[in-house]
């Protein structure tokens, strides 16, 4: 039955190896069903005609190469995309892609829901919750391949799905096995061979992980900040209580690569009468002191039943001029996607129903 097949999709280089070596095959196999699966995206054994036919057939017997299924698809007026993803035990998460003029990103989950619990952010309220598999995580990006039609890679560039962001639902960091597994076969160069420089991982700030994710990575870094002091933080973003301010400032002055080509991103999602007023730039800028930075004031996109209201105009403008100001860039984003529930912290899948996997936990939602 073919949902008894192991799926190669996903597999690191080790774990494709190991299905090869069970089989009795040579080494190189493993090198030949990479190229196909990473390079030309091809889902077909038939199709792969370096290989042996007898291998084909051997291969298709006890493996496949296999998407995660997709619930729902729906486009923006702004033509952004979300799918909903569907994984083996009927959970879901959403990816999202947002194209600029002639290139884009796509916005990749790293688990179903978060256990952080970020007042201000939609998938901090769903309440079942377990981390992607690196297979679920890089099978996100590769059915947005499919999307697009982007298999295999062009030799002169010209692609929609140029570059990757770790901003979807969930931490990447309380997800950091999986995710660097991830992140390590979509950079490899025999495969998608995206660089580091095309990726950014997005954390609420896990301290003893971004080291680690610096050094065995060396991809961007986004730092999701949105306050300027701890009583402040530790409700916005309550995982501040374990890592506050202080902390979170001097990982990121030790963050690994990062200089004036190379500057961690803060974001700060702009709220009204909380966080925006000119005390808390000036204080924002006095945080940096020793780290290159650049900002991305983000206006805050409402979802039902949430607390906060978006800075006004004014306010935001006031605020990015300041930090300009100071020397710093801080464009004010343009929320994209947003008739479709697709822009930044209104992601939340419906995977609210009774667990069918001993994986996934409930997770104690914050009063
Ligand atoms: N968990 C990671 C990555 C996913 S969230 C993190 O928190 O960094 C991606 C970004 O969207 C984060 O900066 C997050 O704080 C922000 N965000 C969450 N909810 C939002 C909302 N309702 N409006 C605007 N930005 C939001
Ligand atoms: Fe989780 Fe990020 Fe949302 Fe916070 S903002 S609840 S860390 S996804």
């Amino acid at each position: 039955m073919s949902d008894q097949r192991i799926n190669l999709a996903g597999l690191s280089r080790a774990e494709m190896a190991a299905e090869v070596a069970a089989m009795g095959e040579k080494p190189f196999r493993a090198k030949q069903l990479w190229h196909w699966i990473y390079f030309q995206g091809e889902t077909d054994f038939s199709r792969m005609t370096t290989l042996s036919k007898a291998f084909r057939e051997r291969v298709g017997d006890t493996h496949e190469v296999r998407r995660p299924d997709v619930s729902e698809v729906q486009t923006s007026e702004d033509r952004t995309r979300k799918w909903l993803v569907r994984f083996s035990d009927n959970q879901e998460a959403e990816t999202v892609f947002i194209p600029e003029e002639d290139r884009g990103a796509v916005c990749i989950s790293s688990q179903v829901g978060c256990t952080l619990t970020c007042t201000f952010c939609r998938t901090g309220t769903q309440k079942l919750v377990r981390n992607l598999s690196a297979a679920e995580i890089v099978g996100q990006f590769m059915l947005t391949r499919d999307s697009y039609n982007e298999w295999p890679t062009p030799q002169n560039g010209g692609r929609m799905i140029s570059n990757i962001v770790m901003m979807g639902m969930g931490e990447p960091l309380l997800n950091y096995q999986n995710v660097a597994t991830a992140l390590k076969i979509i950079m490899d160069r025999e495969g998608i061979a995206l660089s580091k420089r095309r990726i950014t991982l997005s954390t609420s700030g896990i301290v003893p992980a971004m080291q680690r994710c610096g050094e065995e990575l060396g991809v961007n870094l986004a730092v999701s900040l949105h306050a300027v002091r701890d009583e402040l933080r530790d409700v916005l973003v309550p995982i501040n209580q374990k890592y506050p301010i202080k902390d979170l400032i001097e990982a990121c002055r030790a963050y690994p690569g990062a200089n004036n080509a190379r500057r961690i991103t803060f974001e700060y999602v702009m709220l009204k009468g909380i966080n925006d007023s000119p005390a808390d730039a000036h204080e924002l800028i006095r945080l940096m002191e020793g780290i290159s930075a650049k900002f991305n004031l983000i206006p805050f996109n409402a979802w039902p039943g949430a607390l906060y209201e978006c800075s006004s105009n004014t306010a935001m403008n006031r605020f990015a001029e300041i930090l300009n100001d100071g020397g710093f860039s801080a464009p004010i984003r343009t929320p994209r996607g947003r008739d479709i529930l697709a822009a930044c912290g209104q992601l939340k899948s419906a995977s609210m129903r009774a667990p069918r996997n001993a994986a996934a936990v409930e997770v104690p939602v914050q009063a």
